[in-house]
């Protein structure tokens, strides 16, 4: 088959390689209809994630149609076409039986990894994938729910909830702010209405971005690159400060960010994924009564997130603006990395 291989920092090519296998009896094999470019698969690429040998298959996201099934697959079978959640999800270990599936210990990655697609084992961006413990991590696509839609669901829309909007803990009449309108910040804006956000402020430095956020359920949007920032943030919440700042970016600045906009009481969720560490004002923060959180997805609402899509309750169809043929990725990529020219949020390849 042909699959998109990474050989190393700044080096991918679009390889023949051997066909995958059923490994394991819960295993499934299948063909990719749809798959995505995440910012995760740029930061491997420049060697952010050591974990990521070379030869390795790149890509989490993707929906598919089961050509092979394992011995002990039974709720599956062969023709379902089914959304592969980017986290691996056991059933069985410690983790998974406390719903936190992004450190799942069952097989791949047994040291307690959830996220082994495109990092610890061969991933999406290929014709062909291997799904461990498919039963429990691969979810059937239902009817009138597009490959192109389904694709949302196996990262950014279930990131944005559970990391931003949960452990976020937002309520009903919350001003939020997003900062980072990247796929993943508008994914928290999109499901933010879900625990009744009333106003939820989009920050970006990339003010088409910034603005963008208006179809994705902001209801403000605030240039950072603009020195009074913070005060026009701080405007639109009559002068306290948000109850909840989402940082949605992965830099120290922006995490710094969040913390200057959070109210005394409020939540900091961070969900970006950082590559170094980010100082901590405690001496300011701890008579402020701020509580941060942050964390991995677990993937565990994708399914109450796909019924909302399919009932039409949930709108995910903004989020693909470039659509490619699988056999495309190498320009899909070009496209994806110059998304400040290019306008790219997420780019759809079709198989
Ligand atoms: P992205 O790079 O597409 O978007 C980031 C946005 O931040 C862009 O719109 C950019 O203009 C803006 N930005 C950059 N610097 C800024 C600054 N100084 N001030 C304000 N805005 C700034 O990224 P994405 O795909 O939306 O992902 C966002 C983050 O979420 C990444 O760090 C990604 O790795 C992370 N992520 C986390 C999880 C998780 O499980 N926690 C899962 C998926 C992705
Ligand atoms: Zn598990």
């Amino acid at each position: 088959m042909k699959a998109l291989v990474y050989h190393g920092a700044g080096y991918k090519s679009w390889d023949t390689v051997a066909d995958p296998q059923i490994e394991a009896p819960t295993d499934v094999i299948v063909k990719i209809d749809a798959t995505t470019i995440c910012g995760s698969d740029l930061h491997i690429l420049k060697g952010d994630v050591p974990a990521v040998r070379e030869g390795r298959v790149l890509g989490h996201e993707g929906v598919g149609t089961i050509v092979e099934a394992g011995s002990a697959v039974t709720t599956l079978q062969v023709g379902d076409q089914v959304i592969l959640a980017c986290i691996k999800n056991c059933g069985r270990c410690d983790y998974c039986r406390r719903g936190v599936h992004s450190h799942c210990a069952g097989g791949e990655g047994a040291s307690g990894m959830g996220w082994i697609f495109g990092h610890l084992i061969n991933g999406t961006q290929a014709e062909y994938v291997r799904v461990p413990y498919a039963e429990t991590s691969a979810h059937k696509l239902p009817e009138g729910v597009t490959p192109a839609q389904g694709v949302m669901l196996s990262d950014i829309l279930p990131t944005g909830f559970e990391i931003g909007v949960l452990y976020g803990r937002v309520k009903p009449g919350d001003a939020i702010a997003v900062i980072g309108a990247g796929p993943v910040g508008l994914a928290v804006m999109t499901t933010a209405g879900l625990q009744g956000a009333s106003r939820v402020i989009a920050v970006d430095i990339d003010e088409s971005r910034a603005r963008g956020a208006l179809d994705f359920g902001a209801t403000h949007w605030v240039n950072s690159s603009d020195p009074d920032w913070r005060d026009k943030v701080l405007a639109l919440t009559g002068g306290h400060g948000v109850d909840v700042s989402v940082e949605a970016v992965g830099i120290p600045a922006t995490f710094q960010m969040a913390l200057d906009i959070v109210r005394p009481g409020g939540n900091v969720a961070n969900v970006g994924v950082h590559g170094g560490s980010v100082s901590l004002a405690l001496q300011d923060l701890w008579i402020k009564n701020i509580n941060i959180s942050m964390g991995l997805v677990n993937t565990d609402t994708l399914p109450m997130l796909l019924r909302l899509v399919a009932d039409g309750a949930l709108n995910v169809d903004k989020f693909a603006t470039h659509h490619f043929e699988l056999g495309n990725i190498l320009a899909a990529y070009d496209v994806f990395v110059d998304a400040a020219k290019t306008k790219a949020r997420k780019v759809i390849l079709h198989g």
